[in-house]
């Protein structure tokens, strides 16, 4: 049976037209239709999140490398995933009163001192420090375009463009987040503080530990020993960029 689409005018046969996209079925909107949208828009939302998470906690380098030559329909988009996972993780955090690992650091060396002192006292650098370790969400998302910066300029020869990187250093970023949240229900009954700093720091360690196994699976082709080192180069990298920036920062605020 030819459709005519409702939206651009073209003839089609099937369920979707292949101009545009649009449905053949268009059914009047009520408040039937509208809670079945809902529905169906959460519970796509949903799958793809669990079907990623779980592709990302099993497989993860083959995961993002099939993504990204094409295999994405069961998938939701990485920049979507790691918006909702670190909103999520923030949010629950934030409820749970569970400081950060780096918030405790700096709460530790400057004993006494309340936060505005401290930030005074050690500078751009540590107000910086602090303000990343209290909004896990703004960072996560602002580090991504930062390492795939620095994963682009290490692994160059693998041919992955900069757009690649970010999808690929999105989902790695999801990956640990959702590992962060796993690991929240567990951790929420620990309220010795030595106990909490041990986790946030193996959490630190954890998270290195997923981006080098991904970043494993993920340039295959390449020899062992170069991808261990291209790892490592990447985090350098980031750093010395995170401190550029620093710098600039500082620079711009002394001149104005
Ligand atoms: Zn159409």
């Amino acid at each position: 049976m030819t459709t005519i689409c409702k939206n651009c005018a073209s003839s089609f046969e099937g369920k979707f037209c292949n101009q545009c996209g649009q449905a053949a079925d268009t059914p009047e909107i009520n408040f039937r239709s509208v809670a079945q949208e809902l529905q169906h828009t959460i519970l796509q939302i949903d799958k793809g999140l669990l079907y990623t998470t779980r592709e990302l906690l099993l497989r993860p380098g083959k995961t993002i490398r099939g993504y990204l030559e094409g295999k994405r329909v069961q998938h939701i988009k990485p920049f979507a995933y790691i918006f909702i996972l670190s909103t999520l993780y923030a949010l629950l955090t934030t409820l749970t009163r569970k400081s950060t690992f780096l918030a405790d650091f700096l709460d530790g060396f400057y004993d006494g001192t309340t936060e505005s002192e401290a930030q005074s006292d050690m500078g751009l650098v540590g107000d910086i420090v602090l303000w990343m370790s209290s909004h896990y969400a703004y960072t996560t998302l602002l580090i991504i375009p930062l390492i795939s910066l620095a994963s682009y300029l290490c692994f160059a020869k693998m041919r992955y463009n900069y757009f690649q990187h970010l999808v690929l250093n999105s989902y790695v970023a999801g990956q640990r987040t959702a590992v962060f949240l796993l690991l929240l229900p567990f951790t929420y009954f620990i309220t010795d503080e030595s106990t909490n700093d041990f986790i946030d720091t193996v959490k630190v360690y954890l998270g290195i530990a997923l981006t080098f196994w991904t970043y494993y699976q993920f340039f295959n082709t390449t020899r062992v020993y170069k991808r261990i080192l291209l790892t490592i180069l990447t985090y350098v990298v980031m750093l010395v960029l995170i401190f550029l920036i620093t710098l600039i920062i500082a620079l711009v605020q002394k001149v104005f």
